[in-house]
């Protein structure tokens, strides 16, 4: 087999690394994998490259030359990638190429809606980066999160939709009637209409261990990973409704549950807490925090606690953690923009705009569509929505309900 024009220096652990990988894969740019960890020559290589520094990713091409950390745009540019849009202005832009982003295109493009993604890292968004997803209708036997996203992204391009990689939307303002958005390389993009799909992130501990057992007992969404423990123990870390709701919808699969708190009471409701309470197979930590995330062959096994009043720590054996520590939302560059959003940074769409009185009616001369902003003609759809539920095929389903919208918009304008 030919070998790849492209090495990747990293450890399996490091987040940079995969992203670097992922950026790569899904751009199906054949590479080597060297695990510096397992190989003493590639590691004394990266640190001689950095001037005795032992930093990863360090990235090296066919002719030479090489990237240390490299940002996805930086990548792409090295790589020859489309970082620059073909025009300034369209029907439709989307922010964020996600489900929701990608679903939607594909329709409005079908529609001969002239439309452009701006995304800032790979195409997929969230569902990218998921092990195996199980509950995406039409996959029985489940499918990778990279295969989903490749399908997704190449059934978007089908349709025409134009795709602009790499770059980071960091400002979206209305000029003359037009909402435009700048992205990091400086450029500004018009159009006729603009829908955010920059989605969330699932809020981290920044624990040690944390990110090395990612989807390997790490785990943000019971929905999505409790099936994968059936008869085993696990933990949940977050003392409000979601992490007792998960705990309970936990306890379907899991052989016993430990909830973790930080403080000395739940802050979820009444009804969910007496539920939590009276289950025989969950029991309750209060004042502890997880401390480290410990495990063997690349699988958690065990989690240091530490009591937050006392000092003292213990192991709590588990092979499964959860966490709800709270999300999120992608939502810093609308800063300015006039899109509401809620107190916890998510867009406000449709009728709560109507009871919150921040739709300008008299200026529309019409209702909010359900998926609309607060700034007629920008829409929401997907995990970045306020009260939207957190899983790729309802981020799909928004994506596809909000294209219709905006065709319908884009009739009247
Ligand atoms: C580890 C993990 C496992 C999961 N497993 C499952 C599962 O098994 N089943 C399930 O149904 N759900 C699962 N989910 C949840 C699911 O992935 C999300 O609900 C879904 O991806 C949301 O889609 P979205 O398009 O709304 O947002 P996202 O997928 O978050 O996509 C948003 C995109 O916008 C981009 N973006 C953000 N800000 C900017 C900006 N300023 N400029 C340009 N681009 C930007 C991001 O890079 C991202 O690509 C999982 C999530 C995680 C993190």
């Amino acid at each position: 087999m030919e070998k790849p024009d492209i090495t990747v220096y990293g450890a399996h652990w490091c987040p940079d690394c995969r992203q670097s990988k992922q950026f790569l894969g899904e751009h199906q740019i054949p590479y080597a994998w060297v695990d510096i960890e397992k190989d003493k020559a590639a590691e004394e290589f990266v640190t001689r490259t950095n001037n005795g520094k032992r930093i990863i990713p360090t990235i090296v091409f066919a002719d030479g030359s090489f990237l240390v950390e490299p940002s996805n745009a930086e990548l792409a540019s090295k790589l020859g990638l489309k970082t620059s849009a073909s025009r300034s202005h369209y029907d439709l832009l989307i922010l964020g190429g996600g489900p929701a982003g990608l679903t939607a295109a594909l329709y409005t493009a079908r529609e001969y809606i002239d439309t452009l993604v701006i995304e800032r890292a790979a195409f997929g968004g969230q569902a990218a980066g998921t092990e195996k997803l199980e509950n995406f209708p039409g996959f029985p036997d489940g499918v990778s999160g990279i295969e989903f996203s490749k399908r997704l992204r190449s059934q978007a391009e089908k349709f025409g939709v134009e795709l602009l990689h790499a770059q980071d939307v960091l400002e979206l303002r209305c000029r003359q009637n037009y909402p435009c958005v700048k992205t990091t390389d400086g450029k500004t993009y018009s159009a006729r209409a603009m829908l955010i799909t920059t989605g969330s992130r699932y809020k981290r501990l920044n624990v040690s261990g944390e990110n090395e057992y990612l989807g390997a007992g790490v785990h943000f969404c019971a929905t999505c990973d409790g099936p994968f423990y059936k008869g085993k123990r696990v933990a949940v870390i977050g003392g409000g409704n979601s992490a007792t709701e998960e705990s309970l919808l936990l306890t379907k699969f899991a052989d016993h549950v430990t909830i973790l708190v930080r403080g000395d009471q739940f802050k979820a409701t009444r009804v969910i807490q007496e539920s939590v309470f009276s289950h025989p197979r969950i029991d309750v930590r209060w004042h502890t925090e997880a401390k480290e995330f410990i495990g063997r062959d690349s699988k958690l096994t065990e989690i240091r606690l530490i009591n937050n009043e006392t000092g003292s720590e213990e192991l709590l054996p588990v092979e499964g953690v959860f966490i709800f520590v709270g999300l999120s939302p992608n939502t810093g560059f609308l800063e300015g923009s006039g899109v509401v959003l809620d107190p916890w940074g998510f867009v406000v769409t449709g009728h709560d705009l109507l009871h919150r009185d921040c739709w300008p009616k008299k200026d529309a001369g019409r209702d909010p569509y359900l998926l609309e902003t607060s700034v007629p003609g920008i829409f929401a759809a997907g995990d970045v929505r306020d009260k939207s539920t957190k899983q790729v095929a309802s981020a799909a389903g928004e994506g596809a309900s909000v294209a219709l919208m905006i065709r319908e918009y884009l009739k009247m304008r």
